[in-house]
C-alpha cells in the first residue's frame, strides 16, 4: 500500500519503520523527528497524504491532530482511509472522522497500548473506532504494527476504550504504590508483599507486570531509577482526557478524579515530570517520612 505517515516521534518512528520493512511504500512527515530507515521524506504533511491509500497520524494531542487534519483532508484521495493512532480526546477523534467522511474518505481512530518497546517490536495493541469497511482496509497494517487489534465500535470508540483502560491503570498504580508504602511502615518485607498480592485478589498489571518496587517482581522502570517507561506526564494527559470525557457525558468517576489530582501534583509540583508513572511509590514514601 501507499502510506502517508505524519508524526514520527518515539512511537510513530518505529511504527512507520515496521510498515516500510514489510514492503509498504511509506512517505513520512514530521516537524522535527528524523526519518526512520526505509521511510521517504515528504516536504509537508499534505505531500505525505496526497495519493496515499492510508494516511496514519501519531501526534501529541487533539489540537495538533485537528490542525493536521485540516491540512491533509482536502488533498487526500477519495476513498482513502485516515487512520489516527494518537491518544486524543473523544470529541477531536469524532470531529476529525466526521470531516474526513464528509470529504469522501473513511476514518479510524486506533490509539495504542504497549509503549515504545511495543512500537519497536511490532507488538502494540490497537483499540479501533470506525466503520467495518475502514477497519478491514487498515487491519493488515495494524497486524504489522501490533499483535492485537480490537474493533470497539464507531468513531471515537477506540479513544473511549483507551481512556477507560488508562483511567484504571492510573488508579491501580496509585493503589499499588500506597499499599507498598503502607506495607513498608508496617514492617512487611517487600518481596513477601509482592508474593502475596501478586497471587491474591489485590493483583493487577501494575503489581504483577510493572511492579513499582525496585528489586521485586519482573524487571520494570523501578529497577532503572524510574526512568520512563511510561512517563508520569503521559499518564496525567490520559487521566485528564478521562475526566474531560466523564464531564461530557455526566459520568461519575471519583477514583479517576483523585488519580488525576495526585498525578497533577506529582508532575507539576513534586518533580515527577520526567519520571516513570510508577515513581508514585517514592513519592508516597517521601510524604510518609515528612
Ligand atoms: P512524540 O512527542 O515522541 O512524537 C510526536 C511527534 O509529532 C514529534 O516527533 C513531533 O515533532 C511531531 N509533530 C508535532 N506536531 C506536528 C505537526 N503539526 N506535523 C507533523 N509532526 C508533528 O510522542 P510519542 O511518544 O510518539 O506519542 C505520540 C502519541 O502516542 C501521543 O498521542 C501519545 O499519547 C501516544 N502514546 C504514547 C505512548 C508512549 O509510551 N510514548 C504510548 C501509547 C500512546
Amino acid at each position: 500500500m501507499k502510506i502517508g505517515f505524519i508524526g514520527l516521534g518515539n512511537m510513530g518512528g518505529p511504527m512507520a519503520h515496521n510498515l516500510a520493512k514489510e514492503g509498504h511504500e511509506v512517505l513520512g512527515f514530521d516537524l522535527a523527528a528524523p526519518m526512520p530507515e526505509g521511510v521517504h521524506k515528504a516536504a509537508t504533511a499534505g505531500d505525505a497524504a496526497r495519493g496515499a491509500d492510508v494516511v496514519i497520524t501519531m501526534l501529541p494531542n487533539g489540537a495538533i491532530l485537528r490542525a493536521v487534519a485540516g491540512e491533509i483532508i482536502p488533498v487526500m484521495r477519495k476513498g482513502a482511509v485516515f487512520l489516527d493512532c494518537s491518544t486524543v480526546d473523544v470529541a477531536s477523534a469524532r470531529a476529525v472522522a466526521a470531516d474526513a467522511e464528509a470529504a469522501g474518505m473513511m476514518a479510524i481512530d486506533a490509539p495504542v497500548s504497549g509503549g515504545i518497546t511495543g512500537a519497536a517490536a511490532g507488538t502494540l495493541t490497537f483499540m479501533a473506532g470506525g466503520s467495518d469497511a475502514a477497519f478491514a482496509v487498515v487491519k493488515p497494517l495494524l497486524d504489522i504494527m501490533g499483535q492485537k487489534a480490537v474493533h470497539c465500535g464507531g468513531a471515537g470508540a477506540g479513544q473511549a476504550a483507551k481512556i477507560c483502560n488508562n483511567m484504571i491503570l492510573g488508579a491501580t498504580m496509585i493503589a499499588t504504590c500506597e499499599a507498598f508504602a503502607l506495607a513498608d511502615k508496617l514492617g512487611l518485607d517487600r518481596a513477601k508483599m509482592f508474593d502475596v498480592v501478586s497471587t491474591s485478589s489485590g493483583y493487577s498489571w501494575s503489581m504483577n507486570a510493572y511492579c513499582p518496587a525496585p528489586g521485586v517482581g519482573p524487571k520494570s522502570p523501578a529497577d532503572n531509577g524510574y526512568k520512563p517507561g511510561f512517563a508520569a506526564e503521559l499518564m496525567l494527559k490520559d487521566l485528564r482526557l478521562s475526566q474531560e470525557a466523564a464531564r461530557s457525558v455526566d459520568a461519575d468517576t471519583p477514583m479517576g478524579a483523585r488519580a488525576t489530582e495526585l498525578y497533577a501534583s506529582f508532575v507539576e509540583e513534586e518533580g515527577g515530570r520526567s519520571q516513570d508513572f510508577s515513581a508514585m511509590l517514592p513519592r508516597f514514601e517521601r510524604r510518609g517520612r515528612s
